[in-house]
C-alpha cells in the first residue's frame, strides 16, 4: 500500500507489468494506486484494503481471469461499492456485455489514450463521490430529525427548538420575534379524569396540529408535561388569534375537561440573548397569571425577575423565620354595624422580619402557596389563635369567635379536619369560637374535594365562611348548593365607589339581597369610610371589617378591644344570623309575602334557564304539583309554546338590561294530556348577577 495522500484509491489489475506501469502513471497524480497481476491476488488486495474506490481490471489473466473477478466480487456484498472499469483488448460487443452484466461500470478498449482513461475514471469516481455524498446527507438529515423530534408530540424538542430558534431570529435582522408558551391547569389530573392515555393522546394532538398550522418563519416544540412553545413574529393581532386558536383547540381535544389554558410571552428585543432563558422567562410570564380567574396570559417584564428573586429569598428565609418566631398573628376586629358591637375578628398572619421589618402577607403568602409551605405556616398561625382563645379565655375576657384562613392548598391536605379538631382539644376550646374562611376561587380548583371537606368541617360544628365572594367565577347556581355559613364580599371589589348608580353597587346589593334569599349572612370586609358603612346597613349587610374600624392589629392591641366590649352583646354574635331580624328575609318568607301570587327564582346563563326555587302558589298558578314539576325545572322553555319562548326569553333580558320590573304574557303547554295551553302574566326583576349568569325572580299569575 503506498502512503495515502489523496482521497480516492484505485486498484490497477493486469497481467503486464508495462501495462501496470503505464496506468499507474496516468493516476498517480490523482490518485493512490494499488497494483494486481492477477485475479486471485487482486481479491486479496481487495479483501485487505476496504477503501478502495474503483478499480481498472484487465479480462485475459493467468491464474484467475476478469470474468472470475467479477464474478466473485458479486457474490461478496462488502465489493458492491467498488466501481469496476474493465479493460480489454477484445473489441466485440459480446465480451463488452458480458462484462457490463457481471456488474462492471464501464469498458476500455486497450490500446488506451490516456487522457480518454483518465478522464473516465475521474467521471466514475466522481459520480460514485456524488452520490456517497447524496445518501450521507439523506442519512443525516433523518438522524438530526430524528434526535430533535419529540417522541410524544412529533414537533421539536426543547434543546432542538432552542437550537433552530436561535438560529432563526439571529438570521433574520428585520423583524422582532415573540415567545408564546403555554400550558394547562390541572393536566396532572388529565389522566385520573379521562383515563390512561388521555394526556399522551392531547399532546400529540397539539402536535399535529401546529404541523399543519404553523406557517413558515415560525419554530415551535415541546418543552415538557404539557408545556408548548412556539415563536413568531411579532404582531399583536396575530399573537392574540394564535391565543385564541389555541384555547379553541384545546376545547376540542379535551371537550369535557374543564380547564384554563395559560399562556406567558416573551418579547425578543435582543435576539442575543441565550433562548432558553427567553423560554424561562416567558414561563414567568406564564407564572404570573397562576391563581388568576380572570387573567390567563401576560407578556414578560422585568420586574417579574425582580420578583422571582424576591421570592427565591423569601423561600430560602422562611423556616428558619418560622422557628425563630417571626410569624405572628394580627386580628382584625369585625363588627355589627347598627348594634356599634363587637362581632369577632380575622386572624392574618405578619411576618416580623428583622431586617426588612413587617412584610405584608401579599408578599409571601404566594410564594407559600406554590412552594407547600404555607400548610405548615397555616397550622401554626391557627394553634397560636386557639392559644390566644384560651389565654383569653383563662384570663376571664370575654372572647368572640376568630377567622382564620384556611389555604386551597390545605384542602388537600389529609389530616386537615383532625388537625383543627385536635387545636380546639389541645386548648379545650368550643367549636363556636374558630371559624373558618375558604376563598370563593379554591371551590372552583375542585369543587368536589372542597364540598367533601366543607361537609366534615361543618359535621364537627365549625362554620365556614367563603372569603372574597365575587372574586371569582362561582356560579351562583352553586353557590346554593355549597355549604358555607356565611359569604364575606371585599369591597375593594367596587372600584368604582358606593355611588347610587354605579355598577358595583347594583352588583353588591343584588348580592347582598340574594345571600339574603338564601339565609346567608354577608360580611363586608375592606369598609373605608362611613359612607361605605352606612350604604352596607342601607342594603341590609351589617356585618363588617375594615380600615373604618380597625386595622389589623398585635394580640396585645386586639385583647384591650375585647376588654373594652361590654360583656352582654357576646350572645349576639355568637350565633351569626340566625337570631338577627334583620337577616330572616329568607327566600321561604320573602315569597310568602307575595302567596297570594306564584313565584319562582331562576338562573339564566345567556342561553339556559333553570329554576332554582319556587313557591307553592307556582304550582297552582300552572295548574300542576310540585311532585309532578320535579324534574322540569331544567326544561322551562320546553314547558312554552314555541311562539312564546322568544318572548320569555326577551323580558329576561330586558330585567337584566333595565334593573326594573319586566312583564311578558306567556303562553304555556299543558301539564296534562287533555289540557288546554294556557296563558300567564310574568313578572321578571333582577336579583343578582355574578359572570354571565343572573338570578331572576319571576311572579307568575294565571291570566
Ligand atoms: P383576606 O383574607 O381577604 O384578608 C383581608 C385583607 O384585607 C387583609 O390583608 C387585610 O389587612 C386587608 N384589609 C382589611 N381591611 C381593609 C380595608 O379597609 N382596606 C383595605 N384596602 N384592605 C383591608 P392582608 O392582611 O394583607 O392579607 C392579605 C391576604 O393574605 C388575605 O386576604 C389572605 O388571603 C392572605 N392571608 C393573610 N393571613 C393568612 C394566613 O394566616 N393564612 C393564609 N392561608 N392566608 C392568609
Ligand atoms: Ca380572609
Ligand atoms: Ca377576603
Amino acid at each position: 500500500m503506498p502512503e495515502r495522500e489523496y482521497a480516492n484509491t484505485i486498484l490497477i489489475v493486469d497481467d503486464s507489468a508495462v501495462n501496470r506501469m503505464l496506468l499507474c502513471k496516468i493516476f498517480a497524480n490523482e490518485y493512490n494506486t494499488l497494483q494486481a497481476s492477477n485475479g486471485v491476488e487482486a481479491l486479496r488486495i481487495l479483501r485487505e484494503y476496504p477503501n478502495i474506490d474503483a478499480m481498472l481490471l484487465d479480462i485475459m489473466m493467468p491464474k484467475m481471469d476478469g470474468y472470475a473477478v467479477l464474478e466473485a466480487m458479486q457474490k461478496n456484498p462488502s465489493f458492491k461499492d467498488i466501481s469496476v472499469v474493465v479493460d480489454t483488448s477484445a473489441d466485440d460487443t459480446e465480451t463488452q456485455i458480458k462484462v457490463l452484466d457481471l456488474g462492471a461500470v464501464d469498458v476500455l478498449v486497450k490500446p488506451f489514450n490516456p487522457m480518454v482513461v483518465q478522464h473516465r475514471i475521474r467521471n466514475i469516481i466522481m459520480r460514485r463521490e456524488a452520490g456517497k455524498q447524496a445518501l450521507q446527507n439523506a442519512l443525516l438529515t433523518e438522524q438530526i430529525h430524528l434526535l430533535e423530534t419529540d417522541e410524544k408530540t412529533g414537533i421539536y424538542t426543547r434543546r432542538a427548538f432552542v437550537k433552530r430558534t436561535g438560529e432563526m431570529i439571529r438570521k433574520d435582522t428585520e423583524h422582532t420575534y415573540v415567545l408564546i408558551r403555554w400550558d394547562i391547569d390541572r393536566f396532572k389530573v388529565l389522566n385520573d379524569a379521562f383515563g390512561m392515555h388521555a394526556g399522551a393522546q392531547y399532546l400529540k394532538e397539539v402536535g399535529v396540529e401546529l404541523k399543519q398550522k404553523m406557517a413558515k418563519g415560525t419554530t415551535y416544540g415541546h418543552l415538557e408535561a404539557d408545556r408548548f412553545i412556539v415563536c413568531m413574529q411579532q404582531n399583536k393581532e396575530k399573537e392574540t388569534a394564535f391565543i385564541k386558536a389555541i384555547e379553541t383547540a384545546v376545547v376540542r381535544f379535551l371537550p369535557s375537561f374543564k380547564c384554563v389554558v395559560r399562556f406567558g410571552l416573551y418579547v425578543i428585543n435582543d435576539p442575543n440573548v441565550d433562548v432558553s432563558l427567553m423560554c424561562d422567562r416567558a414561563q414567568m410570564a406564564l407564572r404570573s397569571t397562576k391563581n388568576n380567574y380572570s387573567k390567563n396570559v401576560a407578556y414578560y417584564d422585568d420586574s417579574m425577575r425582580t420578583k422571582m428573586i424576591e421570592q427565591q429569598e423569601i423561600a430560602s428565609e422562611m423556616e428558619a423565620a418560622l422557628a425563630d418566631g417571626q410569624f405572628v398573628p394580627y386580628f382584625q376586629p369585625q363588627y355589627i354595624y347598627d348594634k356599634n358591637q363587637l362581632h369577632g375578628a380575622e386572624a392574618l398572619v405578619r411576618w416580623i422580619h428583622p431586617v426588612k421589618g413587617v412584610v405584608s402577607p401579599a408578599a409571601f403568602i404566594p410564594v407559600f402557596e406554590s412552594n407547600g409551605f404555607i400548610t405548615v405556616l397555616d397550622e401554626y398561625i391557627w394553634e397560636q389563635a386557639c392559644r390566644y382563645q384560651r389565654k383569653w379565655l383563662d384570663e376571664g375576657i370575654a372572647i368572640r369567635p376568630v377567622s382564620v384562613n384556611i389555604s386551597r392548598r390545605d384542602i388537600y391536605e389529609p389530616k386537615l379536619v383532625s388537625i383543627l379538631t385536635g387545636l380546639l382539644k389541645k386548648y379545650d376550646l368550643p367549636v363556636e369560637y374558630l371559624r373558618l374562611e375558604i376563598t370563593e376561587s379554591a371551590y372552583m380548583d375542585d369543587s368536589d374535594q372542597i364540598i367533601s371537606v366543607v361537609k366534615q368541617f361543618r359535621e364537627c360544628g365549625f362554620a365556614i365562611e367563603m372569603d372574597d365572594f365575587g372574586s371569582g367565577y362561582s356560579s351562583l347556581n352553586t353557590l346554593w348548593k355549597l355549604p358555607v355559613d356565611l359569604l364575606k364580599l371585599d369591597m375593594n371589589f367596587l372600584s368604582d365607589g358606593v355611588h347610587d348608580d354605579s355598577r358595583g353597587v347594583n352588583i353588591l346589593s343584588s348580592v347582598v339581597r340574594m345571600a339574603n334569599w338564601m339565609h346567608l349572612p354577608v360580611l363586608a370586609e375592606g369598609v373605608e369610610t362611613k359612607e361605605q358603612a352606612d350604604y352596607l346597613k342601607s342594603i341590609n349587610c351589617l356585618f363588617m371589617q375594615g380600615y373604618y374600624f380597625a386595622k389589623p392589629m398585635p394580640a396585645k392591641a386586639y385583647e384591650k378591644i375585647l376588654m373594652d366590649s361590654s360583656e352582654h352583646d357576646l350572645i349576639h354574635s355568637m350565633e351569626l344570623g340566625k337570631h338577627d331580624d334583620s337577616l330572616s328575609i329568607t327566600a321561604e318568607s320573602a315569597l310568602l309575602k307575595n302567596a297570594e301570587k306564584g313565584a319562582a327564582i331562576i338562573e339564566f346563563d345567556g342561553k339556559n334557564i333553570e329554576i332554582l326555587r319556587m313557591n307553592d302558589r307556582f304550582f297552582e298558578e300552572l295548574g300542576t304539583t310540585r311532585e309532578e314539576y320535579m324534574g322540569k325545572q331544567l326544561h322551562v322553555l320546553d314547558r312554552l309554546e314555541e311562539e312564546s319562548r322568544p318572548l320569555y326569553l326577551g323580558a329576561i333580558n330586558r330585567a337584566i338590561k333595565s334593573c326594573k320590573e319586566e312583564t311578558s304574557e306567556i303562553r304555556s303547554l299543558p301539564f296534562h294530556e287533555n289540557g288546554k295551553c294556557f296563558t300567564t302574566m310574568n313578572r321578571f326583576r333582577l336579583l343578582a348577577k355574578s359572570g354571565n349568569r343572573f338570578i331572576i325572580y319571576v311572579g307568575v299569575e294565571r291570566v
